[in-house]
């Protein structure tokens, strides 16, 4: 299949280019010519495991691999979930259900993606031709960090690179990222939040002199980021495996219509779903939640996206996001798949801070979107409550979704079947949870996840236990200014 630049000045690619190269060469993202239509495929998709639908869902769009070795790399990555479930549902109440994504090797949603991401970028430069090592640059708001570092970690022909806000994330997440190993990653801390981090790596990206200098060293950049049409696609099939699991279970009758929750950060879980309801998934509304970073909310609100607010450090780091990348693939698609205007738009945001879409498009968007924020006291009641309820412990982002359902089912009186997606363990955030839910204060992140284990007797993952025990191997913080140099230095080192 083939590939477009959302800004409209580079050439078409295909899928191999396209997740080679990450980003297209004007700025652009790249985004697929049209939507495979796979409506016709839900019945079989219920009778099958989760790494074969996940295979025939991002297959649909990656023609040019090999459909025998897509099938297998998707075993393998998806049997590294616990129970070798990547996506299990679990039913909370009639109508209600988790989506839970946080099972794989680092405890959040980007497993999803990241546990696959080294194969779709080996085989599709293989593919497209690329003969150099290739670098991987992320910015992580805490999730995609980790998640990114264990997938590439040791592989033949890559190197990754990892930056996330030094005060931006979670000491969990934190401890995850300083004690990775492994021979072919390195891990800073760039002073600042989220947004100054991703501007930093974004940065690096367009840099012809750093490109060209890294040439000379043999090296070419890509992204783990969820610009990377390659980190989109295997969450497609998240939304698609859950309706077939509903399915299968006799909870919902064939084409009807279900709602999902997304916890929002970067809109790329969410795209993802619109993008699934484009090819075919019955799908009433999307419901994008925010936390108090609520610029999402107002952007589906009043069709105005603006940058230019207070930046708040909340409890649900991983959504701690100004700038959302992907909704540039939204705004792109509802323009009528203008792209000039999109690059006007986008340029105005990097310029102003600010753009609008029109009452037509924003029209368009509501038919399909809803979205709602909470702060962080209404955070801590919806775990305390959802716990009350139904027994379930909810991270802090997961919260945020909940928190969002109820107030959509309020306005709205709309009991069809509502998918909560649940993106990280509440072991993540253990001091967190256990605050919402007993109003004691425990700063140490383990002694805390010890109480919350004895306070719901929900088992503590694996991964949290062996993180006790190991020592912080990266420790350096630089500033956004430096990460170039960083970059090309790394990249020497042989
Ligand atoms: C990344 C992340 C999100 C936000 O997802 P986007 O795709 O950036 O919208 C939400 N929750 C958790 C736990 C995450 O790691």
């Amino acid at each position: 299949m083939q590939f477009i630049s959302t800004r409209g000045k580079s050439s078409a690619a295909n899928a191999a280019e396209a997740i080679s190269k990450g980003i297209a060469d004007d700025g652009g993202l790249f985004v697929p010519v049209s939507f495979p239509d796979l409506s016709e495929k839900l019945a079989d998709m219920a009778d099958m495991n989760y790494a074969d639908r996940a295979a025939l869902v991002i297959g649909s769009f990656l023609t040019e691999y090999d459909k025998r070795e897509l099938s297998s790399a998707c075993v393998k990555a998806y049997g590294q979930f616990e129970d070798g479930d990547a996506a299990p549902l679990v039913k909370t109440d009639d109508g209600m259900f988790i989506l839970e994504l946080f099972h794989g090797p680092t405890l959040a949603f980007k497993d999803i993606a990241l546990t696959l991401l080294p194969y779709l970028l080996r085989a599709g430069s293989d593919i497209y031709g690329v003969k150099e090592e290739i670098l991987i640059l992320t910015a992580t708001s805490g999730d995609t960090g980790k998640a990114a570092l264990e997938g590439f970690k040791d592989r033949e022909g890559v190197k990754i690179m990892v930056f996330y806000p030094s005060e931006g994330v979670s000491d969990m997440q934190k401890l995850q990222m300083s004690t990775q190993e492994g021979k072919n990653v390195r891990v800073l801390a760039v002073s600042g939040n989220f947004d100054d981090c991703q501007t930093a790596v974004k940065k690096a990206f367009a840099d012809a002199e750093l490109k060209a200098a890294l040439k000379k060293e043999g090296v070419v950049t890509s992204s783990a980021n969820s610009i990377n049409f390659g980190r989109l696609v295997p969450q497609i099939a998240y939304y698609f495996s859950s309706y077939a699991d509903l399915l299968s279970s006799g909870e919902i009758a064939a084409g009807e219509k279900v709602n999902f929750v997304v916890p929002t950060g970067n809109f790329g879980n969410i795209l993802a779903g619109y993008y699934a309801k484009r090819m075919g998934l019955p799908v009433n509304k999307l419901i994008c939640a925010s936390n108090s970073n609520n610029v999402l909310t107002e952007f589906f609100g009043t069709g105005t996206y603006n940058a230019r607010r207070k930046f708040y450090k909340t409890m649900s780091p991983s959504m701690d996001i100004l700038i959302s990348s992907n909704l540039e693939r939204l705004i792109f698609e509802f323009s009528g798949r203008d792209s000039e205007l999109t690059e006007k738009r986008m340029a105005e945001l990097r310029e102003k801070g600010v753009y609008s879409v029109s009452e037509q498009e924003l029209g368009a968007m509501k038919e399909i979107f809803y979205a709602d924020c909470c702060g962080e006291e209404e955070c801590l009641d919806s775990i305390s409550e959802f716990f009350e309820e139904y027994g379930y412990v909810a991270d802090p982002h997961t919260a945020v979704a909940v928190n969002a359902m109820y107030k959509y089912k309020e306005r709205y009186k709309d009991d069809r079947c509502c998918i909560v997606v649940s993106t990280a363990s509440p072991y993540k955030f253990p001091s967190s949870v256990y605050f919402a839910l007993t109003g004691k204060e425990e700063a140490d992140a383990f002694r805390a996840a010890d109480m919350l284990y004895k306070h719901t007797a929900y088992p503590v993952p694996q991964q949290i236990l062996s993180l006790k025990k190991k020592t912080p191997r990266f420790t350096e913080v630089i500033s956004g200014k430096d990460v170039e140099k960083a970059v090309l230095s790394f990249a020497a080192e042989k």
